[in-house]
């Protein structure tokens, strides 16, 4: 399986995967928490992948989490998982997609798609978001995709074919997979983000849609 074994060796030295931390167990296993439940006892066990379907869905305040790269993975759990397999499949519903896209990344197959282009393929009620201006980009993206609040993952997309950055709002770190991107500063696997996510192209149209109603 070339995306477990992608994750196995990301999973060497880096025992955490956005805000998740990650032990193995001497039989093979995995054993998951929040980062910040790391010490802490009495958690609520589950043991299948599926679970974490369950456990991502809501926010601690019981809120659902639309996002699931956001920071607001809630916390008092502990996952349990008997092989790699299942710890890849429980990783799919935490972090949608994102093993896999570390794993093209990995190979140096990964292809981004610069924010334009994403704008321009819309379609229906989302096609007015192509109008979208740069300095709206700058402050949409800027505020939107930020890792404090808006989103962990690291942005690999550009703002158009020229290669622009997407927003002089986020500091260079959000641009650098090798930067925790929860602020701690510890050896984390990044959450990859090769092309904008339809909720952000949301936040576009509705900028736009702003402009265009006054
Ligand atoms: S575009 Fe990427 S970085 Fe921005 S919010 Fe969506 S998933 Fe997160």
């Amino acid at each position: 399986m070339p995306l477990e074994k992608a994750l196995a060796a990301a999973l060497s030295d880096h025992p955490r995967f956005g805000q998740i931390f990650i032990q193995r167990t001497e039989s093979g296993g995995f054993v998951l928490c929040h980062r910040d439940d790391k010490n802490v006892r009495d958690l609520e066990i589950f043991r299948k992948g599926d679970d974490a379907l369950e456990i991502a869905r809501y926010d601690d305040g019981g809120k659902y989490r639309p996002l699931k790269t956001a920071p607001n993975l809630r916390r008092g759990w502990q996952l349990e998982l008997v092989d790699l397999g299942e710890l890849r499949r429980a990783l799919d519903y935490f972090y949608p997609g994102r093993v896999a896209v570390l794993a093209a990344w990995t190979e140096a197959r990964l292809s981004t798609t610069p924010l334009r282009e994403t704008l321009d393929r819309q379609s229906g009620m989302y096609r007015i978001a192509a109008k979208i201006s740069d300095s709206q980009i700058d402050n949409v993206v800027g505020n939107f995709c930020k890792s404090d609040g808006g989103c962990l993952r690291t942005i690999l997309w550009k703002r158009d074919a020229r290669g622009a950055i997407p927003s002089t709002r986020l500091p260079p770190e959000k641009f650098d997979p090798t930067h925790d991107q929860t602020g701690r500063g510890e050896n984390t696997i990044p959450a990859l983000c090769q092309e904008a996510c339809s909720l952000l192209v949301a936040e576009c149209r509705k900028a736009v849609k702003a402009e265009t109603d006054e």
